[in-house]
């Protein structure tokens, strides 16, 4: 093995570690959660490392960076997440590449997805972002909408051709009432999935949790957890 390749090797072991006993003591089984590689920053080398290593999601948040390397790592068997704050001139790369957005948030950015989706003709999964830091209606700090305004979206998503609605995403928020209780917030995503599925039961997906606080959102009951700095390292630049 490379060097990068025994690091990257490690760091998964250790996630997977974490992962496993995050389960074991939720009495949850493993199956239950996926592991998404948040690859960004990182080059398209360690991508293709990764999916030698078993890794099969990865996820991205700017265009600019995931597109040539969602194209250089086209022949591998990945799934590629969108987990950014995503512009509409964005949108018509990113429906190229990305099978799931996790950042949907609002009415104008379901239209272009949609439109993209069926220019390109694939289906887009998509997350409605949750801002649990945003006031009822409003958008948070790190996108997202306030979670009065998930079933607006999520009818719309529905209706939409080319999208297909997966679930809820959120991110931990660093101010409001939920900043440093992870748990507490999590657990308000998962209530908000439960809502959620009455009306929309095959979009069961709920992404929380990263490098800091994966164990707080499988504790919570995330299907997914996406994960940067734990696998590949603290990440070189801003991202
Ligand atoms: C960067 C990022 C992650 C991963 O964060 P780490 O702390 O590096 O694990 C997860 N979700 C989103 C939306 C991100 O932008």
């Amino acid at each position: 093995m490379t060097e990068r390749k025994d690091e990257l090797a490690g760091n998964l072991a250790k996630v997977e570690e974490r992962i496993a006993a995050a389960c074991v003591a939720a009495g949850r089984k493993r199956e239950e959660v996926t592991l998404i590689v948040v690859t960004k920053t990182y080059p398209a080398s360690d991508v293709r490392i990764l999916s030698e290593l078993g890794v099969r999601h990865v996820a991205e948040n700017k265009d600019q960076d995931a597109a040539p390397k969602a194209a250089e790592c086209s022949d591998l068997p990945l799934t590629w997440h969108f987990v950014g704050q995503l512009q509409t001139n964005k949108v018509r790369s990113v429906v190229g590449y990305a099978d799931v957005v996790q950042s949907v948030d609002r009415s104008k950015l379901v239209t272009a997805l949609s439109r993209g989706a069926v220019r390109v003709e694939r289906e887009v999964g998509c997350l409605i972002q949750v801002a649990l830091d945003a006031g009822e209606r409003e958008r948070g700090e790190r996108g997202g909408v306030a979670p009065g305004g998930i079933e607006e979206l999520a009818d719309l998503v529905t209706e939409a051709p080319g999208l297909r609605l997966d679930g809820l995403m959120t991110v931990a928020p660093l101010t409001g009432e939920y900043a440093g209780r992870e748990l507490a917030a999590f657990e308000r995503l998962m209530d908000l999935s439960t809502d959620l599925r009455r009306a929309h039961p095959a979009a069961n997906m709920v992404s929380a949790g990263m490098s800091a606080d994966l164990e707080q959102a499988v504790a919570a009951g995330a299907t997914h957890v996406r994960v940067g700095t734990a696998v590949l390292g603290v990440r070189p630049r801003l991202g």
